[in-house]
């Protein structure tokens, strides 16, 4: 019977450094392994040239080295890019870089499909699931800054997990490929240009402020009323708005950061003057901003973007109220790239 080898990138360097003591090599012996893993890249234990061949050997007896494979690269006239990435076990997952005149974004994914039920995300709809480990996260943004190095002429700037998945329904991982993409082992880059985006997990909210982490956090909130956000986001039943308001709250006074809110206005569902102040008053406790995106659609019709009017009036009422808002328009769309179309379609 075939042993099931261990992903090799799944241990520390500390459990690293302890497998080649408890094999009779010295500890340092990880160190250089960790390095030919993390900084150099190594596909192959072979590659390994400054480590002997009986270890080189050892190390193929007992793990692999899973690395994530672009399978498919599409270019948006934009300029954006979409890869679809196939992972170990043939699953796919989708990321993208968002080029702008001074920056670099990549959006990465954290979970094959997604367990929430947005219902207006095409990712909602893929019935697969499973986390995402950080290697497999950490590979898809070294993919994106290999690109921008090629395509744009620099690297990449900043990441935001907005692709497929709920990074706080997969925080351990998340954090574990964050710490990689922060430490000089790893990228090196800083976590303030690093964006987390929830659906709103209420504990999780929590436990990343006990946890003091330093990269940024953006709330997708699309209605401050608690029967139109479960009409939307049916997950909402089960973790409130007040539930979520609370934690933020705690997360605020632990943080001092401001609050980002990602906000799409549909014709119908959260385009009137209620909505509008149902969210002023919902982002009241903390100083917040709002990112008003452009729907992008996935369906036959069942949400459509609201008016230019409606977008407007959020725009002057959030404003008149002191709070910062933005109106983004969407990247890559003729690709199925921005928001909410990961859905592996190509
Ligand atoms: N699960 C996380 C991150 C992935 S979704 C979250 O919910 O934040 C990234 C962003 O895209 C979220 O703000 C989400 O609400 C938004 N989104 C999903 N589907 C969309 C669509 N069809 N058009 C525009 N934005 C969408």
């Amino acid at each position: 019977m075939e042993i099931k080898k261990k992903d090799i990138r799944a241990l520390t360097k500390e459990q690293l450094r302890e497998f080649f003591e408890k094999n009779g090599d010295k500890a340092f012996r990880g160190n250089q392994v960790y390095e030919w893993l993390w900084q150099k890249g190594a596909h192959k234990f072979e590659d390994m040239t400054n480590v002997s061949k009986e270890t080189r050997q050892m190390l193929e007896n007992n793990f692999v080295i899973n690395h994530i494979k672009v399978d498919q690269m599409q270019r948006s006239s934009d300029g954006t890019i979409k890869n679809a990435v196939r992972l170990h076990d043939d699953l796919i997952v989708e990321s993208v870089l968002i080029p702008t005149k001074t920056r670099t974004t990549a959006c990465v994914s954290s979970q094959v499909g997604c367990s929430l039920d947005c219902k207006f995300c095409a990712t909602a709809r893929l019935k697969r699931m499973r986390n995402l480990n950080p290697d497999e996260i950490y590979d898809q943004v070294v993919a994106i800054d290999n690109e921008s190095r090629l395509y744009h002429n620099r690297p990449l700037s900043n990441i935001v997990f907005m692709g497929m998945g709920e990074p706080l329904m997969n925080y351990n991982n998340v954090i574990k490929a964050i710490d990689k993409i922060t430490s000089p082992e790893g990228l090196g880059m800083s976590p303030k240009r690093i964006v987390v985006s929830t659906s709103g997990v209420p504990k999780m909210i929590k436990k990343m402020a006990d946890d003091d982490v330093k990269f940024k956090l953006a709330v997708s909130l699309h209605s401050a009323i608690d029967e139109v956000r479960t009409s939307i986001m049916p997950f909402n039943a089960t973790f409130p708005l007040n539930d979520l308001r609370e934690a933020l709250q705690y997360w605020y006074a632990k943080t001092k950061n401001r609050i980002t809110y990602e906000y799409v206005v549909w014709d119908g569902i959260n385009d009137k003057r209620k909505d509008v102040d149902a969210l002023v008053e919902f982002c009241k406790f903390a100083p917040s901003k709002v990112n008003i995106i452009e729907y992008n659609p996935i369906d036959d019709g069942e949400f459509q973007q609201a008016q230019s009017k409606a977008i407007d009036m959020y725009v002057e009422v959030l404003e008149s109220n002191h709070i910062t808002v933005t109106v983004r328009r969407s990247r890559g769309k003729d690709i199925d790239a921005a928001c909410g179309q990961l859905a592996n379609k190509s």
